[in-house]
């Protein structure tokens, strides 16, 4: 009997957790969290066949932001990530899969671009990564598939059509660091509000090759790292306000305004 798998990349979404923690983590800690709905199929399919996903299981791996500096480290950190949650049969869905999810991440939320403003202090809110997964194995004890021929990975189009809601997320987390129901919960950020906030994505904002191109009268250099904007896309917030790409990605991480007028972004 032989049995293949596919996967399907549904949703992913950083978050950060800003609440105070009974057991304080150290600078960088970060969570992916692997929210993973599994079905199986037999081929050809018989009367015992059951078809559609489970409910999600939950599967909590530790990241470290501090030792993301480049896209690789991410594409290292994130395959390390899926292969401990121990849910794929195929080692080379887990690489397909650790390079969808790191590219998206880089691209989108600025992670291992090494700029400094990743390094986080002691008691910050915790980053979180939601990714949601459905996992299908097909199984067919002649070793016949049918028109099914190998493993994939299905494509990934960004969309959070499927994704678990926010309150059990924050449900999940308090349970995985113990934050008793009967705690007051307060933030660890006192000026950002309490609980899960949604980091912003990139692709949300308006892209463009140069500072120049966005705003002809604006200033040549990013008021977030006092760089010019040469050679590198940036992105213009609703406020109208450009910085570089990898820079407000990683302030948003921080803050949910723009650095420069505290426009609030929602
Ligand atoms: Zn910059
Ligand atoms: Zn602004």
């Amino acid at each position: 009997m032989s049995c293949f798998e596919i996967l399907q990349l549904k949703s992913v979404r950083f978050f950060v957790w800003n609440i105070s923690l009974p057991d304080p983590q150290p600078a960088g800690a970060g969570q992916f969290l692997f929210s993973i709905k599994s079905q199986i199929l037999r081929s050809p399919p018989a009367s015992s066949n059951i078809e559609g996903f489970t409910t999600p299981i939950n599967h909590f791996v530790r990241f470290d932001l501090e030792s993301l500096f480049s896209k690789n480290d991410v594409e290292q950190q994130v395959h390390d990530a899926i292969l401990a949650t121990e849910q794929f049969l195929k080692q080379r869905n887990v690489t397909a899969l650790a390079k969808i999810l790191s590219e998206f991440l880089v691209k989108n939320y600025g992670l291992g671009l090494g700029l400094g403003l990743g390094s986080s202090k002691p008691n910050s809110p915790i980053p979180a990564v939601v990714v949601e997964v459905n996992k299908t194995w097909v199984i067919n004890p002649s070793g016949d598939y049918g028109g099914y021929m190998m493993d994939e990975v299905g494509m990934f189009d960004g969309c959070d059509h499927e994704a678990a809601n926010e309150e059990s997320i924050h449900l999940s987390l308090r349970n995985l660091f113990a934050v008793s129901v009967f705690s007051v919960l307060k933030p660890i950020d006192g000026s950002e509000p309490l609980g899960l906030r949604k980091v912003p994505r990139l692709d949300s904002f308006q892209q463009f090759e140069s500072a120049a191109a966005a705003d002809p009268d604006d200033d040549t250099s990013c008021a977030i790292c006092l760089e010019g904007f040469s050679g590198n896309p940036c992105f213009k917030l609703p406020c109208s306000h450009v910085f570089h790409g990898e820079c407000v990605a990683q302030w948003l991480w921080r803050k949910r305004s723009c650095p420069l007028c505290r426009f609030q972004l929602s």
